[in-house]
Order: C-alpha cells, then structure tokens, then sequence
C-alpha cells in the first residue's frame, strides 16, 4: 500500500500551531466559475480542506469572479456539488468575491487618495509597451500625474459607464523601474459594460485578480492563503496592497506545484474547448479529468482522495503518472467492488449433454473477502455466453482457454470440452458445442490438468447491457507540451469502445452509481444517467490490471 506523500505545507503549519504562533487557520479555496473543476483542484481541495480538517480550522469556498463574461451560475453549481460530492464542507455560507466589490472599490479610492493609485489613458498595447520587459525597466504612462481629485473624478465615472471599454484604467502607482514587473504600476480596475451573474448591472467596473485576490482573503480571515507557482512573482504584490489598505488582518500567501497528470491536460481554457467542439459529451464525459466525469467514470471520492495523498505536496514542479490515479481506483474497488460476471463479446455455447429444461443454481459469493456482501446467484442452463477471445480455432501454445478439442473450466461451475465449432456461409464461428464433464465440480480431474477459468452467462437468464469502454483520451504523454502543435491532434482516435454485453442477473437489480468488478475484465459503474433514459449502461473505469495505460 502506498503511504502518503511529503505535504510540506502541512508541516509548515503544524510547527507554527506547536510553537504558538496563530491560534487557528482559515484556508479557502476559490475557483473561478469559468469552467467544470478538474483533478488539478482536487488536489488544491484536498490540501485547503484537508488542512482546515487536520487541524481544526475551516476552509471558505470563495468564488473567485471578477471576470463576469466567462463565468456562470452553471458551474458554480457544478463547483459546489463537486466539492460535496469529494465529502469536504466549506466553513459558512458559500461566498464570492464579488460580495467585497463595494470594499474594494472603496480601497481603490482610499489609493487614490493617498496618492497611490491614478486613473491612466493608455489602452492594453501602449500599456505593455511602456511596462518594458525583464531586461528594461518599464517608463511612466503620461497621465501618472494626475491630480488626486481628477483621479477621484475620473474613477467615479468609469463607474458610472461614461467611457468605452479599454479607454481608462486605475492602476496603482507603484514602480515603473521594479525588477519584478507585477509591481510596474499593475492594474486595478478595468472598464467592463457586462452583467455580472450575482451584481447583475451594478458595475461597469471590475477589479483585477490582484487587486481582488489578497484583500478578499484579508477581509475573510484567511491566515494561509495557499496557491499555486505562478502566483510566487505576484506575492510582492499581494503584500503590498496588504501594506497600503486599512485590510482587518494579514494572510500569508504560501505556494506550490501544480498537478500535472501525464495523457491529460489540466486547463480549463483546453477543456472547455473539448466540450465546445463536441469532442466529448460535455465537462461530465468519462474521459473527461474532471472531478464530475471521473465520477461519472467510477471513481469514488476516497479514490480521489487517496491519490492526492500519494502525490504529495511540493514546490517542485513535476509529472505525475496517471497510473498512480489508476492504482488508487483499482485498489479502492478491489476491496469494495462486488463481483459479476459479463461476457463483453457474446459468443453461444451449446451444453450438448445438458437437457435443455435443465436448471442449476449456484451460489457464490458477492465478494472473495466480503461476507458482508452475501451471495449471489448463478443460473446455468443448456446454452450460454462465452467471450469471444476465450476461444481460439488456431490457438498458440499458451493459450489455456477454449480451443477444438480442448478443454476449460467455466467460472465457478464445470469443466466443458469443446467438441464442434460450427461456421456460418462467411466462415466465423457462431456457436460452440461443448460437453460438460460432471465430474469436475468443485475439484480437479485427477488424470489431466485443465488451467484455464473463463466466465460465462446463462443465455436464458444473461441481461443485455451496453458497456462503455474508456480508454485515455489522448495517445501521447504530454499532449499540451509543445506549443507549435495543436494539442488535439493527439487526441486517441480509440477513446471509447462501445459493446453489447450480456451480463450475470443480479446486474438487472444495479442502481445508477454501482460499481462492480467484472470478473477477469476490470471495474465498470453503472451510468449515473442511462437508467433514467430506460437504458442499462456501464462505464469502465479501468482494466483489471495495468497494461498500456488501462
Ligand atoms: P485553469 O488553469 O485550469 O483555468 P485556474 O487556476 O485558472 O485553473 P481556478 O478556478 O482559478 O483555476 O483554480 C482554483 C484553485 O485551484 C486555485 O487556487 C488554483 O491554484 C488551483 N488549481 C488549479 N489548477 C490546479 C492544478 N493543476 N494543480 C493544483 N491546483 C490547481
Ligand atoms: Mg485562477
Ligand atoms: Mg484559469
């Protein structure tokens, strides 16, 4: 079993609670409501909500939306149920940035006043022009000098809507020449005539992340504001507003690596893409690294959860192995998966010394190592459904399932010899004809050795089901690595295979979200929504073991 991960942020604050310093924390996690949550933020949930969790603090679920024309009430919702369904709880009410526009605003004017914040004329272009580059210091827009009162005019009417969109900005007044070029009199407020999903048309105005970000956290309580690496070069300015605002307290802003997963890419922006162009069936498709299309795919939220353990928490960028995702599933439902048998590409077989009203039940159990998940019932009859790679007409040497005048054991019941293999006109095999010896239950032959188990389902009793088979939705590791390539040109032409399976009878009972372990196949979840469409679906969640990235 794999141990958790190094988590240094979790030292860091076990130390400062040991030493006394800080009473109780406050993290927050604080997506913005652009897009569906991916397994990127789980891991940024996991460590915000586990930290509160471990060490008595809460955590906020603050959405981060100071960009009203990509956000949508649809993925807050989506946000909110995720993080649920993930079992964390926020601390309080759900809250939004955009409850602090009032605030902010205010503290924008209390720059100005101070004479560190002016209203500035040059448009997004000239703006980056004159901020220079890391090797040249950036020179003084024109309208840097402006007086505090046409500042302050000004600012309230951009408020108002009495200019267009990009005609003027507040900045704040910081320092031109900064080695670190967020300092370069970064922008404050920008000009947006957009409603805004929770203020509607209040503003014509809206602040920047940065301007946004720290603040919310200090007006919140947060003591550790934790985020990812490319925020580091932004923590000069996260202090300074922290420094130059009346703010009722002083978060520390602590970074760390992002996930990346190999065979997956981790943007919301390419995501959202996959979804717009109809390359998958929407933000929840089971191949999707959503937290919602894992959990369409059959991941349990202690699968998820587990993983974010194993990979740690580092400042370090690195890759992670998608195959560390899979044996954490994999392990999960090893222990907690019932076990059915379904045959993924019906071949019939015909019991030719089996009466044909003849019914045997056996009894077996719903799991090798579960009593308390019963047992389950096996009706075989005179004809059944074998998958079609267990046989072979031309077998190799090691080939130990069904093969003319072979024989193998059918799970958990006979040993049947293939006798006759009977062709169509276009010469594919269409049914089998198999003697059952019925001396062979329960033990071996004692003058022959059989080593081959194949599972099978009664014809009579078998239930249709359709099985979706997912396989990772792009063919390389790094699809999103090089820039001159379209990232969707490596796109796994094979991502899903649908088949029409029939399946051992208790699967008929299987309620959305049920998961099981397809005995010799891998572990499938039933669909969350094909039952309410009348259909019976699986998803496969991963093989049984690892081969090529299954
Ligand atoms: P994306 O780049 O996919 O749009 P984002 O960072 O813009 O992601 P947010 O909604 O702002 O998306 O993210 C909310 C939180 O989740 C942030 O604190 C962010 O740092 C964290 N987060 C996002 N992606 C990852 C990732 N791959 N690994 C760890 N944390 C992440
Ligand atoms: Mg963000
Ligand atoms: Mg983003």
């Amino acid at each position: 079993e794999s141990a958790s991960a190094a988590n240094f942020i979790r030292n860091q604050l076990r130390d400062e609670l040991e030493s006394g310093q800080g009473a109780s924390i406050v993290t927050r996690f604080p997506p913005e409501p652009n897009g569906f949550l991916h397994v990127g933020h789980a891991k940024s949930i996991c460590l915000n909500f586990g930290l509160a969790e471990q060490f008595g603090g809460v955590c906020h679920l603050r959405f981060d939306d100071t960009n009203p024309e990509k956000e949508e009430q649809v993925y807050i919702d989506a946000i909110k149920e995720d993080i649920q369904w993930l079992g964390f709880e926020w601390g309080g009410d759900v809250r939004f940035a955009s409850d602090y526009f009032d605030t902010l605003y205010e503290w924008a004017q209390h720059l100005v006043r101070e004479g560190k914040a002016y209203v500035d004329d040059l448009n997004a272009e000239q703006m980056r022009e004159y901020r220079g580059t890391l090797t040249e210091p950036g020179k003084p827009s024109p309208h840097r000098e402006r007086s505090v009162e046409e500042n302050l005019d000004l600012l309230d009417r951009m408020r108002k809507g009495e200019f267009a969109e990009g005609e003027k900005s507040l900045r704040a007044k910081i320092d031109m020449a900064a080695p670190n070029i967020n300092l370069r009199d970064p922008v404050l407020y920008r000009i947006r005539h957009a409603r805004h999903h929770q203020t509607g048309d209040a503003w014509k105005i809206y602040p920047s992340y940065d301007f946004t970000h720290g603040q919310s956290d200090a007006l919140e309580g947060v003591t550790h504001s934790i985020c990812t690496l490319e925020f580091e070069d932004h923590r000069p300015l996260y202090e300074w507003f922290l420094a130059n605002l009346p703010v009722p307290n002083t978060p520390r802003q602590i970074e760390f690596a992002r996930l990346n997963l190999n065979y997956t890419v981790t943007s919301k922006r390419k995501l959202k893409l996959l979804v717009d162009q109809n390359i998958v069936d929407g933000w929840d498709d089971p191949r999707m690294p959503t937290i919602s299309g894992m959990r369409r795919r059959g991941y349990t939220p202690a699968s998820i959860r587990k993983f974010c353990d194993m990979i740690g928490v580092a400042r370090a960028a690195s890759v992670v192995d998608i195959h560390m995702l899979y044996h954490a599933i994999r392990s999960d439902l090893e222990d907690n998966a019932p076990r059915a048998m379904c045959v993924m590409k019906p071949l019939k077989v015909v019991l030719t010394n089996w009466d044909a009203d003849r019914e045997e039940v056996f009894e077996v159990p719903g799991h090798p190592a579960r009593d308390d998940m019963g047992m389950r019932k096996l009706p075989m009859t005179k004809t059944l459904w074998i998958d079609q790679d267990d046989f072979m007409e031309e077998p190799p040497k090691k080939f130990f399932r069904l093969a003319p005048g072979k024989e193998v054991r059918l799970r958990n019941t006979y040993i049947i010899r293939c006798d006759e293999v009977i062709k169509n006109d276009a010469g594919d095999v269409v049914e089998l004809h198999c003697s059952v010896d019925y001396d062979t239950l329960g033990k071996n032959p004692e003058d022959r050795k059989v080593k081959g188990v194949i599972h099978w389902v009664s014809e009579t009793h078998g239930v249709p089901i359709e099985v979706r088979n997912y396989d990772n939705l792009f063919q390389v590791e790094s699809p999103d690595k090089d820039k001159d390539i379209d990232f969707l040109e490596h796109l796994n032409p094979d991502s899903l295979e649908v088949c029409q399976a029939i399946g051992e009878p208790a699967l008929a009972e299987a309620r959305a979200e049920d998961r099981f372990q397809f005995e010799r196949v891998g572990y499938f979840c039933a669909d969350r929504y094909a039952l309410d469409e009348g259909k019976r679906v699986f998803n496969r969640t991963v093989s049984l073991k690892d081969g090529w990235a299954k």
